[in-house]
């Protein structure tokens, strides 16, 4: 392993270059671009403020994006995470208001980490998103990276397992050690039960996830690093008691099958997206004959319906073509009732915080 600069080093390699062009840049600016290059390299530092100054002939906040981009493209190089690339910003969320709320407070540390970190605040550690199926908890996990203006990277603990004795915690521990260098960066685990199920059980492969996981829970106990960990989960009876003790993660949220009011939204974001919505629309109507649908469940029913409009030729969409999608689609609540009850069952016995907020109509 070379070392990489560290942020009083990066803070010199640009203090050197700004004094070679003899150009002036503010204090604040220079603190958060050094934060932002954290895990290059000396020359990859210097290529991107060679780069940044070409473009505008200064330094500025906004080259923040710039470095995004050429850390993009060394994660992908490495293979050890994934890199997700996405579009979906928080408006894209229909409901969730609790979590949202949540998620912009956090924001404000993250635009301004370096202040942030300088006057005493905690830098956040991450949440942990369990629900239903379907319900946007993926979505949050984009939409967090896109608000935080920060790398999304997937850590799937899948892919690190290797055949030797010991490759598969080395392979973690590289992983781990390689988010921490391009940090600031969400870290997504998704489906974390599955990633780290067989905890605690007997058998060769079990005692690997055992392991793993140990590892995992200790790199997160003493982490003070700006890694923000977004771990989402559908069933959490298999995640192990540590994993939701206090102290791990900032917060749990449970997301539950959309209420009335969030089932609107989250109609009205889908044909908006599509430019089909119009006000004749009766969502009334349609909160009431939607109720156990989920989010991908609703996005079905828009998608079904402008598909059927466009075949039939129509050039909009009415309340009663929806209304025949909505008929026409299984909603998980029937699909998956058992193991619905099954997640609202184990969720009862945790402190968790709701992503939603009641519906007051
Ligand atoms: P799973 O547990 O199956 O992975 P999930 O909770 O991660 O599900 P998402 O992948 O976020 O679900 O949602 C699936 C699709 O459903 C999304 O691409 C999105 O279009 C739609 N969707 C779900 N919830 C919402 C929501 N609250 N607002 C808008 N769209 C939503």
């Amino acid at each position: 392993d070379i070392p990489l600069p560290t942020t009083s080093e990066i803070l010199t390699i640009i203090n050197n270059f700004i004094d070679d062009m003899d150009i002036v840049v503010d204090q604040e600016v220079i603190d958060e671009i050094a934060l932002s290059f954290k895990g290059l390299n000396e020359f990859q530092i210097k290529q991107i403020l060679n780069l940044a100054y070409q473009d505008g002939g200064c330094i500025d906040a906004d080259d923040k994006l710039l470095i995004l981009k050429e850390k993009e493209q060394f994660i992908k190089k490495s293979g050890m995470l994934e890199i997700v690339n996405f579009s979906e910003t928080i408006d894209d969320i229909g409901g969730l208001e609790n979590l949202k709320e949540w998620l912009v407070r956090k924001e404000k540390v993250f635009a301004n980490l370096d202040k942030a970190i300088k006057f005493g605040v905690d830098v956040p550690k991450g949440i942990m998103i369990i629900g239903m199926p379907g319900c946007g908890k993926s979505l949050t996990a984009k939409a967090t990276a896109t608000l935080f203006e920060i790398p999304l990277v997937r850590l799937d603990v899948g892919r690190l397992l290797g055949k030797y004795v010991g490759e598969s915690e080395e392979n973690m521990r590289k992983a781990l050690k390689l988010a921490e260098e391009i940090s600031p960066c969400v870290l997504w685990i998704d489906e974390i039960e599955k990633a780290f199920s067989g905890v605690g059980g007997d058998g060769g492969g079990n005692d690997v996830t055992t392991r793993l996981f140990g590892q995992f829970l200790t790199w997160m106990q003493e982490k003070e690093n700006t890694v923000f960990i977004v771990a989402t989960a559908n069933d959490i009876s298999r995640i192990p008691p540590e994993f939701l003790r206090k102290g791990r993660f900032d917060e749990l949220f449970f997301v539950d099958l959309p209420n009335g009011e969030e089932r609107r939204k989250i109609l009205d974001i889908h044909l908006k997206k599509r430019g089909k919505w119009n006000r004749d629309i009766d969502s009334i109507k349609l909160i009431k004959e939607t109720v156990g649908f989920n989010g991908a469940d609703l996005e079905a029913v828009v998608k079904d319906s402008i598909e059927k409009a466009f075949i039939e030729g129509k050039d909009c969409i009415t309340t009663e073509e929806l209304l025949q999608s909505v008929k026409d689609t299984k909603s998980i609540s029937s699909t998956l009732k058992d193991k619905i009850s099954q997640i609202k069952d184990t969720v009862n016995k945790i402190d968790i915080k709701l992503a939603s907020t009641p519906d007051l109509r």
